[in-house]
């Protein structure tokens, strides 16, 4: 008989009490706080998650500079490390440093490590790292958008040159915001196919669009299937039309999840109108996928996610869908908002990215 699978989580107490905006609201509006770690994790205890004998609890790994330094440029590294010891201030409109952001962040990076190599060494069946600050804005050169270093980007790297692991690896973006920073490490890299739904960015504006699609030996593994604002459970799926298929032709042996769950109704950030179910329904249906395509080798690594009160319940939700157990939504998301459909405007994207996308994936061909 098959055996019961096994959970990771990724889990540090410094997440939770670590790296807190330096300003309070409104002098300067961050939402990524420490406070996003601590509901979640207390949250999951009083579901007693942590004592459910199908959980592993992970721990980072330690991450130094030689690390970090396989996916970011030295200036980058010592800007980060330099500021964080003079103390606390912003580094641009966005990004706030304090006195741990260098250490945080570089944990973030050894949690996300810990995580995917976890999976891949059959450890664990399936991960969820609860890390922060976020990763896929992050740039080589530079912090950009909350995120300082490049969580997944680092770990694909050095599962690549540190451990010599070489197979091909999906990334599926479900957060709010295109993953820029991801994009800009495997652009024109065939063995990792970057799959993201987000929000047109109103922050840089001009990128996340269908015919972005990657370069070189990279070309049409880089994949945006941008959403109309306001997005609601009943339409968010859309997009799976054309994952599934290209999943299954890339076969990948791993499958990471910069999860962000920023689109949800409640969050400060994003415009969706997401509940937590979609969140658990979305993790039913890659379990499925990722068991026939890569023996069900899931990494979820979180990135955005701003509601304090929503995002445990959408952590929940992922868990209890890895568990395969029954989830129900709390009553206050049953909130019945008035709704105009988006569904016309998802067709016309839809339609047209599978065009495009036809010359690389002839799974997508017939239809
Ligand atoms: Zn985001």
């Amino acid at each position: 008989m098959k055996q019961p699978s096994r959970i990771g989580i990724v889990n540090d107490e410094d997440f939770a009490s670590k790296n807190a905006p330096p300003y309070p609201h409104p002098i300067f509006l961050s939402y990524e706080s420490p406070l996003r770690i601590k509901s979640i994790i207390n949250f999951l205890t009083k579901q007693k998650i942590f004592i459910n004998e199908r959980i592993v609890k992970l721990e980072p790994v330690t991450v130094e500079d030689s690390i970090l330094n396989l996916a970011h440029t030295k200036y980058h590294i010592d800007t980060i490390r330099n500021f964080s010891n003079r103390g606390y201030g912003l580094l641009n409109d966005e990004i706030f440093i304090t006195k741990d952001t260098y250490n945080l962040a570089k944990k973030a990076v050894g949690g996300t490590i810990q995580a995917i190599r976890s999976v891949v060494e059959n450890d664990v069946n399936q991960s969820i790292a609860l890390v922060r600050p976020p990763g896929h804005h992050a740039l080589q050169e530079s912090a950009s958008g909350l995120c300082i270093f490049n969580n997944i980007a680092n770990s694909i790297i050095y599962m690549r040159k540190k451990l010599g692991y070489h197979k091909k690896i999906a990334i599926v973006d479900i957060d709010a915001h295109l993953g820029d920073g991801i994009v800009q490490y495997f652009y024109d890299d065939p063995n990792v196919l970057y799959f993201s739904v987000h929000e047109f960015d109103f922050v840089e504006g001009d990128i996340g669009f269908i015919d972005e699609l990657g370069e070189g030996e990279g070309i049409g593994k880089n994949i945006n299937f941008p959403i109309p604002l306001n997005i609601s459970d009943a339409e968010f799926f859309e997009f799976m039309d054309l994952l599934e298929p290209i999943l299954i032709e890339f076969n990948p042996e791993l499958i990471i999840i910069a999860a962000g769950f920023d689109l949800y109704f409640a969050d400060p950030i994003g415009n969706g109108m997401l509940t937590s179910i979609t969140y658990y329904k979305f993790t039913e249906k890659l379990l499925t996928l990722a068991e026939n395509i890569c023996e069900g080798k899931l990494a979820f690594i979180l990135e955005g996610g701003y509601s304090l009160i929503g995002l445990p319940h959408c952590i929940y939700a992922v868990i209890k869908a890895l568990l395969r157990e029954d989830y129900e939504s709390p009553l206050f998301e049953q909130l019945d908002f008035p709704y105009e459909s988006k569904r016309e405007d998802i067709y016309k994207i839809k339609k047209s990215l599978r065009i495009l996308l036809t010359e690389y994936w002839s799974s997508l061909g017939s239809k």
